[in-house]
Formats: structure tokens, C-alpha cells, sequence
């Protein structure tokens, strides 16, 4: 048990420097094997980093793992990049099999322990494939934003929070919960300070990542591509997230990669989003390469849970995160306790936790890699 809480990293250094520490290893196997990284621009040493090779022989499928796209999901998001190097990586095919290993797309919200980028830009909002950042997209968000963006620093937990539920209680009867949440999750391009903000253009980040998948789908033919969130769905069970242009249905993945949750994203399964990383491998794949074959999906280890008390504090927690980032709070104790909860939210440190969420883990990677045929029944 201590060597699988060994796998979540205290920093993004250290992370980083674990990572980086694999690359002889796996050259064992991959001689062609290298590392490679995009800094980012500013004073801090922040950079994407990715272990990349070529087939041995003959490039046939490729598989690609990614974390951090949310900055603050990247410390599990490396525990289970690492289970799966020790772990599953030995099995894979050298000779066919090419890899994409990509440690933390977003580093400075990983570092800083949020989950947006510098410019408070929720990374899975941006990977929209025509470009069109629309600020007037998803107007209904206008009547969301004075309760989930308060221009005020925080001053009293208790009273905040009752305010907080008090406000959601109102707008939950006026709107409809499925109404209010589709709202608040789908993305928003005009409010730069608030929730699921998805910016202006493509950031840096988002470039790096739409460069080494174009890369990988014109190298290959097949093309697997595994990416680690958390935050939402039920605690101790880890769910499957596929995107909504996957034209297979959720059942038939549960059936064939022997997994008991899988959902697609949309509002019936899980919930729906505009700009999302997956969605945008899926379209790259139908616009440039569709004679090539893909699977790719999420996996998002839930945390607070999915009961009602779950599906508030969420919400709750990101809201006096932001709400403390951009105004602050009365004293230390208060901050702390707001980043404590965030903290609960994507990266819990509870042990029965994290041993359930390698075991997920790990039955999702068998399941998977037999089924795309990447490691032998
Ligand atoms: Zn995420």
C-alpha cells in the first residue's frame, strides 16, 4: 500500500523531476525514446514535458496519456501516468507501438494548485475546432454570474456558504437544476474572472497539444489516447468519460472493456462542453485523418461524490477558490480553509481513496489496452 501512496506527487517539481526520471527506463524498451518540453513564457520555470518514440519497426498504433489539462487533476493525473509506466508499459509492443507520454498540459495551474492556466483560462473550454471563441455564446450564463463571480473578498465562511446555497436554491426554482448546471459547466468567453472562462484564442498550451496529436495521427494508423481528470462523478468509483462524437454507446464500452462506469459526455450521461480536449482529438481525426482509427477518453476520479451533497459542494468550492484568487479574504485561516476544499475536490488526500483510484485505475488500463489490442488477452 505505502508503494502505491508513493505514486501521488507532493509538487509539480517533483513531479516533473519523476517524470523526467523515466525517460532511461523506458529507452530500454524504446531506444528511439526522448524527452522533450514547451516552456512556457514568464519568470517561472514551467514547462510541458513529453516522452515521445517511434515504433521500433513499424509505426502502427500509437498511445498517447496526458494530465493536468486541469492544473490542480494533475497530481493524481501523474500518479496514475506513472502506475501505468511501471506497470503497464512493459507490456505494450515496442516494435508496433509508439508512445506520447505527456506530463502536465497545464504546469503553472498544476504548480499553483489551481485548475485554470495564468489567465484563468479553463484549458478544456479552448479546443474548439473552428476557432470561434464566441463572447456572446451561452447567455444564460449572465444570470449565474453575480452569485458564482462575488466582486467582494470573503469575510465569514458560514455566512458566504449559506448565501451561496441560498442564491442556487433561488435560481435552481426559477431555472431547474439540469438547466442551471448545463449553464454553468458548457463554457463561457466573456467573463475573464469568473467559472469555465475558455478565453479568447488558443492558448499556448492548447497549440502545444494540437501540434503532438496532428503529429501522432499522421505517424499512425490507430491511435489511444488516455487522459486523467478529477472531480466529478461518485467517490469511490471512477468513471469512463468518453466524448459525445464517440458513436459507440456507453454500455456497449462497459461490456467490452469489462468496466462498470462509463459515460458519454453530454447532458444525460455526465454533462456537456464546449471546447473539450477529447471532442477536439475526435474531430481532428473525421476532418484530416479519417481513414485512421481512434479511441480516446477521460478518466475522471470522483471525489466529493455524487449525491446531492457533492453535487453542491463542487460548485461551492471552485466558487470561493476563484472568489479568494481574484479578492482575497478577511484573514489566513479563512484562505486556508477555502484551499483546503479545493484542494479535497481534485486531489484527496484520504488513503482509502487513492488506493481505490490506482485499483480504478488499473482495471480501466487492462480492460482498455486488451480491447485496442495494445497488450495480449
Ligand atoms: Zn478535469
Amino acid at each position: 500500500m505505502e508503494d502505491l501512496l508513493a505514486l501521488f506527487p507532493e509538487t509539480y517539481e517533483t513531479s516533473r523531476e519523476c517524470f523526467r526520471q523515466n525517460l532511461a527506463v523506458i529507452q530500454k524498451q524504446w531506444t528511439a525514446a526522448e524527452l522533450s518540453h514547451h516552456r512556457l513564457p514568464g519568470d517561472e520555470d514551467l514547462t510541458i514535458d513529453w516522452i515521445q518514440s517511434n515504433a521500433l519497426v513499424k509505426n502502427e498504433k500509437i498511445l498517447i496519456l496526458t494530465t493536468a489539462e486541469h492544473g490542480i487533476e494533475g497530481y493524481v493525473g501523474s500518479a496514475m501516468q506513472q502506475r501505468f509506466i511501471d506497470k503497464y508499459l512493459p507490456r505494450l509492443d515496442p516494435r508496433t507501438t509508439g508512445l506520447l507520454l505527456v506530463h502536465a498540459i497545464n504546469p503553472w495551474g498544476m504548480k499553483h494548485h489551481r485548475r485554470v492556466n495564468a489567465d484563468n483560462i479553463d484549458l478544456n473550454r479552448t479546443f474548439l475546432w473552428d476557432e470561434t471563441f464566441d463572447p456572446t455564446f451561452n447567455p444564460e450564463y449572465d444570470f449565474l454570474n453575480d452569485s458564482i463571480n462575488p466582486v467582494k473578498p470573503i469575510k465569514n465562511l458560514a455566512w458566504s456558504k449559506l448565501n451561496f446555497y441560498a442564491n442556487l436554491l433561488w435560481k435552481t426554482i426559477l431555472k431547474g437544476l439540469p438547466a442551471l448546471k448545463h449553464t454553468l459547466l458548457i463554457g463561457q468567453y466573456r467573463y475573464p474572472q469568473s467559472l469555465y472562462y475558455g478565453g479568447k484564442e488558443y492558448p499556448d498550451e492548447t497549440c502545444t497539444l494540437i501540434n503532438l496529436y496532428r503529429q501522432a495521427f499522421s505517424a499512425y494508423d490507430q491511435v489511444l489516447h488516455l487522459d486523467m481528470h478529477t472531480g466529478y462523478g461518485p467517490r469511490f468509483q471512477m468513471s469512463l468519460v468518453n466524448s459525445v462524437l464517440e458513436t459507440t454507446t456507453s454500455r456497449e464500452f462497459e461490456k467490452r472493456f469489462g468496466y462498470p462506469l462509463v459515460v458519454a459526455a453530454n447532458p444525460e450521461e455526465f454533462y456537456a462542453i464546449r471546447g473539450d480536449m477529447i471532442d477536439y482529438v475526435y474531430a481532428l481525426q473525421k476532418h484530416e485523418f479519417p481513414e485512421k482509427k481512434l479511441f480516446a477518453t477521460s478518466f475522471e476520479f470522483g471525489t466529493l461524490g455524487d449525491d446531492l451533497r457533492g453535487q453542491l459542494g463542487s460548485p461551492r468550492a471552485m466558487v470561493f477558490e476563484n472568489q479568494l484568487h481574484w479578492q482575497g479574504a478577511a484573514h489566513e485561516k479563512l484562505a486556508a480553509q477555502v484551499k483546503h476544499d479545493f484542494e479535497e475536490l481534485f486531489n484527496p488526500v484520504a488513503r482509502d481513496w487513492r488506493v481505490k483510484a490506482v485499483a480504478d485505475a488499473d482495471q480501466a488500463f487492462d480492460g482498455i489496452l486488451k480491447a485496442e489490442c495494445y497488450i495480449a488477452e
